[in-house]
């Protein structure tokens, strides 16, 4: 991105205001700075979405028809022609003829396009009695300078910029063209000549020159290419000089692993490992024996055993006497596990506590004192365990479950908590687990420093899981189901979007987590999981909540069953008690939120329903029948939905089509596109401008290389060469990734 480089006495430097930008006011200075745009240097660097094709202007007379075309001239009579479809009418005229244009639906236009205005417009010519018509033309009114314009412009490509209402793309391409060769005098390019010759890559000032104003296809994408892999360097290089920084001095307990250790370990469980979770295991085991601090990545589909995989590596911190530390994003989940790894741990002398948020003061404390002292070996909990005041005593392992559902800087924040009893700090070996599985492209960009471990099979004897869409009418009998399915002795879960009323639905998404996990931000109903698949509808009263369903149910087809709720808004000792309850089979029905989506774990639970289905994302509704088929009988998950976007009906059918949790994954950026894939959002990486993941394999692959070549040279970019790349890397990513040095 051009910054400013030195002053000059033209008042056009990168940093001076929009305003000295000619034709450029106060009002469309604001208008800029709505789209993100504060200066001379960032307008030039405000790309282009894309180029148009389009014709040279010519005088009316000369168009010709079924060609793209453009022409201006004055209005000369309008009118609004309602029989049939509804539509707008102008003519056109210049000195040398008759131009007929209909904008169908166009009755927006009838105030704004008056005779006397001059127009340029541009598409599709057709014959129409003895001359021509646009139909549905693109316009652009003309200023009064505007004009006086030489009438005939040359075919070109023009540049669409992603504008407003207040600015649009042609008002935007102008105020570039205004400035841009002034502006790039003062471009310097952070890549020499030789290396851009190797690469093939164009001079930086020529990339904004030809990004803004090519004349060929082959000049757009030249520009594009540059500034691509400028991106993609960037962000490659911000992530290998993080590594460096990680690894630099840096040491992590060098754990052992005898074969008594294995043992002991593996008799802790209650079954043999899988050969996926016996291969990732092995794969731990050696990251964990070094002294460089593992960094690994752990997917696994939904109910693929991925806890014990953890506590695998867990349990090898303490058999050399550390600590290990596993954090879950929600109260239910960190409480969950506890009792699932305090169950397999039973008779032996492993010590392990909760940190929750919703601890009392005193309890807190006291486990505090404990952690810091190493008087307890595990611990299990939420970002709680993030906190300045937790100090640990030896930490060895850290491992993040569902880690899509945390943000990068939780992660740094728990990595940064190493050994602090000691005067040379440890930092800890962390493992992230994710049930969602990352596409390569996205795992080199968001992971660059990270090594994969990938759980690709179920544990036998797991049943499919039979999944049906039905429409909202058919509720009763699928509640009607439901009550046999439980006179026969299995549970239920009955998932809805809500707590209570409708002013509780944001209430309920905006809660910090269920306690102040970003990734919550990107659940439920907000719409946030579902962007870019069609509109989400505003709230709608007709939402059902966590306390309707169930008193609907107890009043009719469950009369007599046992009911339990469940949200993110009751106590922990509340949620526990009724978690419990269902665990011990107690409650026939658990009507929750997606406060269940991750991880709970009730081998008889073996019926889901989820209402109002088409609110959730595609990852959402797999986790979720994910709480199912967990025990050895058929499982059943029924979506009640009424798919009233295309993206929801997509989604619905394809989590109906599809059990295998990576083909929906592919599904689901199929249907989203690579913009909004979960983790990309939540990562913090600032956006991509220029880079398209979808196509730009070979570039992220180049830049990738490039950038661990730089880092090789100088792991802080710290030659004098290489101080203007520098100086752009942190600028664009030292903050959100933690660079130390962002100056
Ligand atoms: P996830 O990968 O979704 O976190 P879990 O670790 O919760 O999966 O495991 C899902 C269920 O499978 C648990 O009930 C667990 O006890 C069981 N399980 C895990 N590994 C095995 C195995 N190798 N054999 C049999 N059951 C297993
Ligand atoms: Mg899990």
């Amino acid at each position: 991105m051009p910054e400013p480089e030195s002053k000059t006495s033209s008042s056009i430097t990168l940093d001076a205001a929009l305003t000295v930008v000619p034709g450029i006011g106060p009002r469309r200075a604001e208008a800029l700075r709505e789209l993100g745009v504060r200066n001379v240097g960032q307008l030039i660097a405000y790309l282009p979405a894309r180029h148009e094709r389009e014709e040279g202007e010519a005088p009316i007379a000369q168009l010709q028809p079924d060609a793209i075309v453009s022409a201006r001239g004055l209005v000369s009579a309008t009118r609004v022609v309602a029989k049939g479809r509804v539509r707008f009418e102008a003519v056109l005229i210049d000195d040398t003829g008759r131009l007929d244009l209909t904008w169908f639906n166009g009755l927006y236009l009838k105030d704004k396009i008056k005779p006397g205005l001059r127009l340029r417009v541009q598409g599709k010519a057709r014959r129409f009695g003895p001359g021509l018509q646009i139909a549905n033309p693109k316009h652009e009114i003309l200023g009064p300078d505007e004009s006086k314009d030489p009438g005939a412009r040359a075919a070109r490509l023009r540049p669409v910029y992603p504008g407003s209402e207040a600015m649009p793309s042609h008002l935007i391409e102008q105020a570039i063209n205004r400035v841009l060769d002034a502006a790039l005098g003062h471009v310097r390019d952070h890549l020499d000549a030789p290396f851009r010759a190797s690469r093939e890559l164009v001079e930086l000032t020529e990339a904004y020159r030809l990004i803004h104003r090519p004349t060929d296809e082959d000049q757009a994408n030249a520009a594009r290419r540059r500034l691509a892999y400028d991106e993609l360097l960037m962000l490659q290089l911000a992530v290998q000089m993080k590594r460096a920084e990680r690894l630099a001095g840096v040491q992590s307990p060098a754990l052992s692993l005898t074969p008594k250790i294995d043992k002991a370990i593996r008799a802790r469980f209650p079954f043999a490992l899988t050969p996926a979770q016996d291969r990732v295991v092995s794969q731990i085991a050696g990251d964990l024996q070094r002294a460089t601090p593992a960094n690994r990545l752990i997917q696994g589909d939904v109910g693929s055993g991925k806890t014990v995989v953890a506590l695998y590596a867990m349990l090898m911190s303490v058999a050399g006497k550390h600590q290990a530390a596993l954090m879950a994003p929600t109260e239910l989940l960190a409480e969950q596990h506890l009792l699932g790894i305090s169950r397999m741990l039973e008779g032996s002398n492993v010590r392990i506590a909760l940190l929750t948020g919703s601890l009392s003061t005193r309890e807190r404390t006291a486990i505090l004192a404990k952690i810091a002292r190493g008087d307890i070996d595990l611990i299990i909990g939420t970002h709680a365990l993030l906190t300045d005041t937790v100090r640990f005593h030896s930490l060895a392992t850290i491992i993040i479950d569902e880690q899509h559902r945390f943000g990068v800087h939780q992660r740094a924040a728990l990595r940064s908590k190493g050994d602090d009893a000691s005067a040379r700090p440890l930092a800890p070996h962390t493992l992230v687990m994710t049930a969602t599985p990352i596409p390569r492209t996205l795992a080199l960009t968001l992971f660059g420093d990270l090594d994969v471990s990938t759980i690709d099979e179920l544990p036998p004897g797991r049943k499919k899981i039979a999944t049906r869409v039905v429409p909202p009418a058919s509720r009763r009998e699928v509640y009607a189901y439901l009550a046999k399915r439980i006179a026969d002795g299995d549970q239920a879960y009955v998932v809805v979007p809500a707590i209570d009323s409708d002013a509780e639905v944001g209430a309920e998404l905006l809660r910090a987590d269920e306690q102040g996990t970003e990734g919550s931000r990107d659940r439920g109903i907000e719409g946030g999981t579902n962007a870019g698949t069609g509109a989400i509808a505003p709230l709608q009263t007709s939402l059902r909540s966590v306390a309707q369903v169930a008193a609907d149910l107890s009043r009719g087809s469950l009369k007599g069953k046992r009911i339990g709720q469940v949200h993110g808004r009751l106590s922990r000792d509340a949620r526990e008690a009724v978690m419990n309850a269902f665990r011990r089979g107690e409650i026939d029905c658990l009507v929750a939120t997606t406060v269940i989506e991750v991880g709970v774990d009730v081998p008889n639970a073996n019926v889901i329903v989820i209402e109002d289905a088409e609110r959730f994302g595609l990852a959402q509704l797999h986790q979720l029948r994910g709480r199912v088929g967990r025990g050895g009988k058929s499982s059943v998950c029924i979506l009640i939905g009424a798919p009233i976007t295309e993206g929801a009906d997509a989604r619905l059918s394809a989590i109906a089509r599809m059990t295998d949790g990576f083909k929906l994954a592919e599904r689901d950026l199929e249907l989203r596109g690579f913009g909004d894939v979960i983790g990309l959002r939540q990562s913090g990486i600032p956006p991509f401008k220029v880079v398209d993941l979808s196509k730009d394999l070979d570039l992220l692959t180049l830049a990738k290389r490039d950038a661990e070549a730089f880092v090789g040279t100088s792991p802080g970019l710290s030659t004098p060469a290489l101080a203007l790349l520098r100086r752009r890397v942190l600028r664009a990513h030292g903050k959100w990734i933690g660079l130390a040095d962002v100056g």
